[in-house]
């Protein structure tokens, strides 16, 4: 992830991110000199960050977009869905766990990315990256 990225958003009240760390593990963070799909040396899988009250304002500030969208039910609940999506811009960013790469293909996910990827009237698009391979959602 970039600074362009974490324009602070606004959360749901009713979502919070429980035991979900995914954020600290598929994202390449440069602030962080760290590489995508590696865990951040300050994370705690499944429970935290262990600097929490000296993380960077990059992790401060960054919300993945269920957190802020509820266009996107529970199925897209990150820990259960396997990857984790947020805006860049036009960009619509989805990480997917490389241990399940091809779960994004799956329903009910597909079809939602899909539809993303037609809804492109501000030119929006949609990247997967899954393990080393990166897709174009058509
Ligand atoms: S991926 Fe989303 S739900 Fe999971 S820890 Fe990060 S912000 Fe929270
Ligand atoms: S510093 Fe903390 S919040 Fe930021 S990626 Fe690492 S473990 Fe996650």
């Amino acid at each position: 992830m970039t600074a362009s990225s974490h324009i602070a958003p606004t959360p749901l009240a009713e979502r919070s991110c429980g035991t979900c760390t995914l954020c600290c593990r598929l994202p390449d963070i440069d602030a962080l000199a760290k590489p995508a799909n590696a865990w951040c040396q300050h994370c705690t899988q499944g429970q935290g960050c262990r600097i929490y009250d000296a993380r960077p304002q990059l992790c401060r500030d960054f919300l993945c977009l269920w957190r802020t969208d509820a266009a996107l039910d529970d199925a897209w609940e990150p820990a259960r869905a396997r990857m984790m999506i947020y805006r860049q811009g036009p960009q619509i960013t989805v990480l997917v766990d490389p241990d399940v790469p091809e779960i994004w293909r799956q329903a009910p996910y597909l079809s939602t990315l899909q539809g993303f990827a037609r809804e492109g009237d501000d030119g929006q698009y949609v990247i997967v990256f899954a393990g080393d391979a990166v897709f174009r959602v058509e």
